[in-house]
C-alpha cells in the first residue's frame, strides 16, 4: 500500500501538484497592532493568524524581559504533514498576561508570537510587541486640607502626581471634574470641583488617578459641606405665554398647549443641558480670568441658584424644575459685558435659554448668558472683562427681559454668587492658584457673599 502510495506520488500530475503546494514558502501572516502598550495587572492581547497555503500548525506567544520567558500559550492545530491544515481560516487568538501570577517586574518587556505551518519548509512568522509592565498606582499627594464647600458652590484641590497619568481630577458621585497642570507650578496639579445642589448629603470628593496601564489611585478629601436652605418660587403659566414660547422654541399651534409646554419645559431642559455639559467637555489648559466676575452693571437679582420652581396652571401644580443660574435684570435690552476674560465657544440659540453666549475661562471654567435678544460676538473670539457680547432680552423661556447667567465648572453648574465675590476668590482661591509650594491650610467657613435680591421672579 504504501509502496502505491510513493508510485502515485512520484509520477502523475498530480503528485506534482501536491507537492508544489507541500513545499510553498509563504509564511504565515500574524495580524496585531504592535505598538507600545502600558500593561496593567491582568492584559489581555489578541492576535489573528492565518496562512492561506498549508495552514498554520504552531502558534506559540511569550514574554521576554530579560530572565526566564514566561509562555502565555503554545498550541499545535489539526493537521497532516501530507495534507495540510483541517482548517486555513483565520484564528483569533487572545492571550492574557497576569502580572500577579508570573515573575516578571515591572519594567520594559516584549510580547513575541511566532506561528509555523503545515508547509515542508516550515515557513515561520514572527511579531513582537513592546511593553512596559506597570502594576503600581500612581501616588497622589493631596496639597490642600480640610475645607469647607457650600452647597451649590466650587472648590479647588492642588496636588501631586508621581507619573505620568492619562486622566486625573475630581471625582463627586457621578460627575467628574478633570485636573489641569498647575498654571504656576509644573510640578503640580490642579482641578475645581463643585458639590452640586442635588448630590448627596454625605457626598465624598475625591482626587483619582488613572495612569496608563489603567492602575488607579482615589484619595477623598477631607470637606465640610455648608447646608443652606434653597429657595422656592412658583411660577404661574399663562396660555398665551405659552403658546408664545411653543412657537418660538418648536413652531406649531398645538391643541393641548400644556403638554406642548412641558416637553420643552423638561424634554427641551435636559436635551441643553447634555448640549452645554458636551461644550464645556474641552477648556483651555490656562488660567484666562482675573479677579472677581463682573455681575451685570446695576441689576437686580430676579432669582437665585438652585431655586426650587412650582409651576401653576389654572390653580394646579403641572411641573417643578431647578433654576440653575441668577436672574438679573435692569433695562430692556442691556448691553451684556463678559463677566471674566476668555474664549467665545459658543453664541448661538440653545433652547430654553434662547439666544446664549458661553465663554470658556480656562481650567474647566464657564459663564453663561441666556435669553439674548442680540449677539455682537462670535464663536472662537477671545474676550476681555466688560467687553459687549450682546444685549438682554426674552428669547428662550423668559417672561420678561433679563440675563440668565450661569456659571460652570467642568460642565456642571455652580452657584454664581462665589465667583462675584472677591473676598470669596481671594481666600478660596487665589492662595492655590498662585503659590509656589502649597502646605495643607485650615479655612475658615465662607461667609455667604452679599447680593442684593428682590423678589420678583423672572421665568427661565
Ligand atoms: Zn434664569
Amino acid at each position: 500500500m504504501k509502496l502505491l502510495w510513493l508510485l502515485i506520488l512520484t509520477c502523475g500530475a498530480a503528485g506534482g501538484w501536491w507537492a508544489l503546494g507541500a513545499f510553498e514558502s509563504d509564511p504565515p501572516l500574524i495580524q496585531t497592532l504592535p505598538t507600545l502598550k502600558y500593561v496593567g495587572d491582568d492584559y489581555m492581547h489578541e492576535f489573528t493568524v492565518i496562512d492561506e497555503g498549508r495552514g498554520v500548525e504552531t502558534l506559540r506567544v511569550w514574554v521576554e524581559s530579560g530572565g526566564e520567558p514566561v509562555e502565555l500559550l503554545s498550541t499545535r492545530y489539526d493537521g497532516t504533514w501530507h495534507s495540510g491544515a483541517e482548517l486555513t481560516i483565520p484564528r483569533r487568538v487572545q492571550v492574557t498576561l497576569d502580572l500577579d501570577a508570573t515573575p516578571i517586574e515591572d519594567g520594559r518587556a516584549t510580547l513575541i508570537a511566532e506561528a509555523t505551518d503545515f508547509s515542508f519548509r516550515r515557513n515561520r512568522a514572527r511579531v513582537e510587541v513592546p511593553l512596559v509592565l506597570d502594576t503600581r498606582a500612581p501616588r497622589v499627594n493631596v496639597l490642600t486640607g480640610l475645607t469647607y464647600v457650600r452647597r451649590g458652590g466650587t472648590e479647588l484641590v492642588v496636588y501631586e502626581l508621581d507619573e505620568p497619568s492619562e486622566k486625573h481630577g475630581v471625582q463627586v458621585g457621578d460627575l467628574f471634574f478633570p485636573g489641569f497642570l498647575h498654571p504656576e507650578n509644573p510640578k503640580q496639579f490642579l482641578a475645581f470641583y463643585a458639590i452640586p445642589h442635588d448630590s448627596a448629603k454625605d457626598v465624598r470628593p475625591a482626587v483619582i488617578a488613572l495612569d496608563r496601564a489603567n492602575n488607579e489611585t482615589s484619595v477623598p478629601l477631607s470637606i465640610s459641606i455648608i447646608e443652606s436652605r434653597p429657595t422656592s418660587d412658583q411660577i404661574q403659566l399663562s396660555e398665551g405665554f405659552m403658546r408664545g414660547k411653543i412657537a418660538e422654541l418648536v413652531g406649531g399651534d398645538p391643541e393641548d398647549v400644556l403638554s406642548a409646554y412641558l416637553e420643552i419645559n423638561r424634554g427641551m431642559r435636559a436635551e441643553n443641558a447634555e448640549k452645554i455639559r458636551q461644550i464645556c467637555s474641552e477648556s483651555s489648559d490656562d488660567r484666562l480670568w482675573t479677579g472677581p466676575f463682573l455681575q451685570m452693571p446695576e441689576s437686580k437679582v430676579g432669582a437665585g441658584f438652585a431655586e426650587a420652581r412650582t409651576y401653576l396652571f389654572e390653580g394646579r401644580e403641572v411641573d417643578r424644575q431647578t433654576h440653575l443660574g441668577y436672574d438679573l435684570a435692569s433695562t430692556a435690552r442691556a448691553e451684556i459685558p463678559a463677566a471674566n476674560d476668555g474664549v467665545v465657544v459658543f453664541a448661538d440659540d440653545l433652547g430654553i435659554y434662547g439666544r446664549t453666549v458661553l465663554i470658556d475661562h480656562g481650567l474647566s471654567l464657564f459663564s453663561l448668558y441666556g435669553h439674548l435678544s442680540e449677539l455682537s460676538v462670535e464663536r472662537g473670539l477671545a474676550v476681555a472683562k466688560g467687553q459687549p457680547l450682546g444685549r438682554s432680552g426674552t428669547t428662550g423661556l423668559a417672561g420678561g427681559d433679563h440675563l440668565h447667567f450661569g456659571i460652570l465648572v467642568g460642565g456642571t453648574f455652580v452657584d454664581p454668587l462665589e465667583w462675584f465675590d472677591g473676598k470669596w476668590i481671594r481666600e478660596h482661591l487665589e492662595a492655590k492658584l498662585t503659590r509656589e509650594s502649597a502646605t495643607p491650610d485650615l479655612e475658615t467657613p465662607a461667609a455667604t457673599p452679599d447680593v442684593p435680591a428682590s423678589p420678583d421672579a423672572e421665568e427661565s
